[in-house]
């Protein structure tokens, strides 16, 4: 079957890396991030090449065995997770923090993490702590979103080749809507905050409105931009750092975890251990 390996890094990539391929139409070059380098090949067993090629480059280097369209044809969408792969932050944390709120939603975001809560009972028991904010805080926070280094070249490079790209977020739109008209992004899901008027003044209510953007939605948000866009799945390319993001890295047709947690890392694609998020790009385009 063609396959296309692809090993991207920010140092020069060891020869090691390379000793379980052929050689045969190897392309290498230098990206913004560092370096890049391709082989086109016939697998038949690409599970046990990446396994090889994993252990043989070193924790530093990503790694993809790609087959399907996307071993010689660009990726036509790009989806991201925002808090911890679009941004550095978490935007929950931002405003919680602002409203002195920060140790109380981080103790339930451990016992999220302990697997006490599931996801949408986390984000509501957080999302109560902001209850009688005003909505002035979205504008006091959100200059304290921070792009994750890559992520605007990402942008850049997606639309140079005519795709699209976008996130769906288990952050909230008051906040990732304005991020993504900054940085030009094609389009957006996330949770929205319920607000209303008291004592002449604009509050959070402290609620989730409509749907949650949990693990399920996240995929389905993948389906849905696809199918607007008129790209296929086999044309799509996920990427994220959380558990919550597995469904939709396993709907694309390349999962990229993304400075993840090792089970997250492990289920995926490809894992990109360092944080340049412009290294996407090397994975959702052939070259
Ligand atoms: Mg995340």
């Amino acid at each position: 079957m063609h396959t296309r390996v692809t090993l991207a890094s920010p140092a020069p990539i060891p020869d090691v890396a390379l000793s379980a391929l052929a050689h045969a139409q190897v392309r290498a070059w230098e990206a913004p991030f560092g370096h890049v380098v391709h082989e086109f090949l016939e697998c038949d067993d690409p599970e046990s090449l990446r396994t090889r090629l994993r252990a043989d480059a070193g924790p530093g280097v990503a790694v993809g065995v790609i087959d399907g369209e996307l071993a010689e044809g660009d990726a036509g969408l790009v989806m991201c997770d925002v808090d911890s792969t679009f941004t550095t932050t978490e935007a929950i944390d931002l405003l919680a923090e602002h409203a002195g709120k920060g140790a109380e939603v981080a103790a339930i975001t451990e016992a999220a993490m302990r697997g006490e809560l599931d996801f949408a009972e986390s984000l509501r028991r957080r999302v109560a702590t902001l209850k009688g904010l005003p909505t002035t805080v979205f504008d006091e926070v959100y200059p304290r979103m921070t792009l994750t280094p890559g992520a605007r070249e990402l942008v850049a490079a997606v639309h140079e080749r005519g795709a699209r790209i976008g996130v769906t977020s288990g952050g909230f739109t008051q906040l990732v809507g304005p991020l993504a008209d900054e940085v030009g992004l094609d389009f957006f899901s996330a949770n929205v905050l319920g607000t209303t008027r008291r004592e002449g003044r604009e509050v959070l209510t402290g609620e989730v409105v409509g749907d949650i953007i949990d693990r399920r939605r996240k995929s389905v948000d993948l389906r849905t931009f696809a199918a607007d866009a008129g790209v296929p799945l086999s044309r799509a390319v996920a990427v994220g750092d959380g558990a919550n993001d597995l469904t939709m890295l396993a709907t694309a047709a390349l999962g990229i975890a993304f400075c993840a947690k090792p089970v997250t890392a492990a289920q995926a694609d490809v894992h990109v251990p360092f944080q340049r998020l412009d290294a996407v790009a090397a994975f959702a385009f052939p070259g």
